[in-house]
């Protein structure tokens, strides 16, 4: 082993496997989706899930995409088994590293100036080549002295490497085709495939798994570990999430980031997960996965080669599942915001109770928090409410008188509840010959002001006989303008 050999952790199970994002912006759904299987494969095979922050490119590394990162992450519940490792803290290493290396003859000084550079990749291109450094300083040793140098790697020149990827099965590039790329720049600061190595090395990654984008980076540092003598990691390059109509999933899609989802759009940590784990990765046709069936069977073998493509409606269906297996008092806590911006108010705390209270029969019919919010407005709403046209039509003269005959008999009821409540209104459709729908129609239009709603009869017992009574009042005052 050519380099020093410096763990970071000296008591890590195995496998090891990190997800390593780069925070120039917030976490990508395919980013995510990277992480989680991650974090499955580790669980699956009892090993540790690390996490490192790539933020050596400071210009575009922002302190608020490190944030979003952590926090989606988090939200996700995707918690490294280790403190957050920042790439940026270990440059010294990196080179170090590099130094090591060059004095093993491993890698060479370069002092080829930019402009030689570039008049090589000019030629290159102009003879149709790779524009790739034509190696002139490989054996070189007559160094100009006091003058800065590049460290490159002394990459073999015969032969091929195969990367025996598990997603994508053995991916062979000739070495002739792989250059002697640049370990440290002539500033010192060390490339991203230097740092990569690195850290994947003192960090005991035992297992790389990341999108396919990086395939291309593999061989070369392939050829950079095999040149330290390290151990070399097990690939799986996982292909890449694409919009519906088949291109690289990108902003033009629309919300690619996770926090878009969870805050524009009111998806549930859960939902996302599954709806993330099923993008890419199967086990028969099994749709509802929850995370301790995920950990049982996640496997690479599960992940598919093709691309899968993102579909809003099947995430949304996810969700609502998910929805209605929540909590109440959880999704009470996460739509009171949503609430709060739509009434422009916090909600009291008898608003809440009422809503609490109404939560198994909302829930039951969202499809996100959003939704849910929209729901549970009716609740919220200052007397005489708002009605929609809709509502407003089932509140002609039939109806109305329909209306106060429910008014009349329910005033007179000695326990306000649910059940009794429907007898009644049952009594009245019949006595008035007509189905449930037409006395029930009008309530609900009273009540909420839309045509629908969960059943009217909840909403009667969560609302309460004086607050029910007084929006039935308004509703055929209302009716008389
Ligand atoms: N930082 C890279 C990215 O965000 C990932 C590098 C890797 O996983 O090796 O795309």
């Amino acid at each position: 082993m050519l380099a020093s050999h410096q763990p970071l952790y000296d008591d890590l199970k195995p496998p090891v496997v990190r997800f390593a994002p780069s925070p120039t912006g917030y976490l990508h759904i395919g980013g995510a989706r990277t992480a989680l299987f991650n974090f499955l494969y580790a669980r699956h095979h009892g090993g540790t899930f690390l996490l490192r922050i790539e933020d050596t490119d400071r210009a575009r590394s922002t302190e608020a995409a490190i944030r979003a990162i952590l926090d989606s992450l988090d939200w996700l519940g995707l918690t490294p088994d280790r403190p957050v490792l920042f790439q940026s803290s270990r440059a010294e290493r990196h080179a170090a590293v590099a130094q090591e290396l060059l004095a093993a003859g491993g890698a060479y000084r370069c002092y080829a100036t930019p402009e030689e550079l570039e008049a090589m990749r000019e030629q290159a291109r102009a003879e149709g080549r790779a524009p790739h450094y034509d190696r002139r300083w490989r054996d070189r040793t007559d160094w100009p002295e006091g003058k800065p140098y590049a460290v490159r790697l002394k990459a073999p020149l015969e032969g091929e490497v195969t990367v025996h990827d598990q997603v994508q099965g053995p991916v062979t590039v000739a070495n002739a085709e792989l250059d002697d790329f640049i370990l440290l720049r002539s500033d010192g600061t060390p490339t991203y495939m230097l740092s990569v190595v690195v850290d994947d090395h003192d960090m005991g990654v035992t297992h790389v798994i990341r999108g396919d984008d990086h395939l291309s980076n593999t061989h070369r540092q392939l050829a950079l570990i095999r040149a330290l003598g390290w151990p070399e990691p097990v690939y799986a390059h996982v292909p890449m999430i694409h919009g519906p109509d088949g291109a690289k999933l990108s902003k033009r899609h629309g919300a690619v980031g996770v926090e878009a989802y969870r805050d524009a759009m009111g998806i549930l940590p859960e939902a996302l997960e599954n709806y993330l784990l099923r993008l890419g990765w199967g086990h028969g046709n099994t749709e509802l996965v929850s995370r301790a069936e995920a950990i049982a069977l996640f496997d690479l073998a599960g992940v598919g080669r093709s691309p899968a493509r993102f579909d809003q409606a099947k995430l949304l269906s996810v969700n609502a599942h998910y929805m209605k297996q929540a909590d109440d008092r959880r999704l009470l806590h996460l739509v009171l915001p949503r609430i709060a911006a739509r009434i422009g108010r916090e909600p009291t705390e008898a608003e809440a109770d009422l809503l609490l209270r109404s939560m198994a029969e909302l829930k039951a019919r969202a499809q996100d928090l959003n939704a849910l919010a929209d729901s549970a407005h009716y609740l919220f709403v200052p007397r005489p409410i708002l009605m929609d046209a809709s509502a407003a039509k089932l509140l002609d003269a039939a109806g109305r008188s329909r209306l106060a005959r429910v008014r009349a008999e329910a005033e007179t009821l000695g326990v306000w509840h649910r059940e009794a409540l429907e007898s009644l209104a049952k009594a009245v459709a019949e006595a008035e010959g007509v189905g449930l729908g037409k006395v029930a129609g009008p309530i609900r239009a009273a009540l909420t002001g839309t045509t629908v709603s969960p059943s009217v009869f909840g909403i009667l017992e969560v609302l309460g006989r004086e607050e029910s009574l007084g929006r039935i009042d308004d509703a055929l005052a209302r009716g008389q303008d």
